[in-house]
């Protein structure tokens, strides 16, 4: 291949940030961190191993998914607890906060809805920050293990990656088919789960999680969520994913809700305010 005499010139221009995120809507912790320590715990769901189960979080509340009994990483889907086709937009979240989400940063909801549903308020790995070989944790890169993706590589008929996981739980919890369930499934935040793209060849990577157990992250709910976890068969995704070779381990998720007033200020985000009419 034939360089071009500029090639360096070219490579040498600095890079600028696609969406400097400082003109986001602003985050108040404080107000955050108020309620929160007025909330009781109101629900709690643990996630089986190699399996997935299904949660409610009012608006106003805040969830918080911990490891137990072993380091675990887990598939996170939301959606708009009453309207199914907004959920979570992996994507755009990438876009807005980058490879990897933290406290003060937000879960963003598919077009045309484009608003905050969920704002993480604590993350016990927020001191990881990225690592050397450019890894760093929660992040939004990936996609979800699937079946399809395994069968494609390896042939493989597995039947426990996060994606079938989500599917059963999300059907189980709706009382539908899993045709009907399987298309609501998205790309996911990867809780705990410690990845980055390799410097030499920009793939994907995965390393063993710094979670342990007692590790938490915890998010509000900005709108009427229904969440799916998946406690992912990779286990702590040292090594492998999409078998049930790995060490597996539970994952809990607590709902919290907070005391009546403590939410002063708060109101739930609207939906995005683009008309829709796309020049015509
Ligand atoms: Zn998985």
């Amino acid at each position: 291949m034939k360089l071009p005499k500029d090639a360096a010139a070219r490579r040498g221009v600095a890079p600028v940030i696609c969406y400097p995120n400082d003109s986001l809507p602003p985050v108040d912790l404080s107000l955050y961190r108020r309620a929160r320590a007025s909330a009781v715990k109101t629900d709690e769901v643990l996630v089986p191993a190699r399996d997935a189960a299904c949660f409610e979080v009012p608006a106003g509340q805040f969830f918080r998914i911990s490891s137990v009994e072993g380091a675990q990483v887990g598939d996170l889907n939301l959606w708009n607890r009453n309207d199914l086709s907004e959920r979570f937009y992996s994507g755009k979240t990438r876009a807005l906060h980058g490879t990897h989400i933290t406290t003060g940063e937000r879960m963003w909801t598919s077009f045309p809805y484009l608003r905050p549903m969920a704002t993480l308020t604590d993350d016990t790995l927020g001191w990881y920050g990225i690592d050397e070989y450019g890894g760093s944790v929660h992040d939004v890169i990936g996609t979800r293990c699937d079946p399809y993706t395994g069968n494609l590589l390896a042939g493989s008929q597995y039947h426990h990656c996060c994606h079938s996981n989500l599917t059963r739980a999300l059907a189980d919890h709706l009382g539908v088919s899993l045709a009907e369930a399987e298309p609501h499934v998205h790309d996911v935040l990867n809780v705990f789960m410690c990845t980055g793209f390799t410097r030499d060849t920009g793939q994907y990577f995965m390393k063993a999680s710094p979670v342990r157990p007692g590790d938490y992250l915890e998010g509000f709910a900005e709108i009427d969520l229904l969440g799916a976890l998946s406690a992912c068969p990779g286990g702590d995704c040292s090594a492998e994913h999409s078998s049930d070779t790995a060490a597996c381990h539970p994952l809990l998720v607590e709902v919290f809700a907070p005391a009546a007033g403590t939410l002063e200020g708060w109101v739930s985000p609207q939906v995005n305010g683009y008309d829709g009419s796309h020049g015509r």
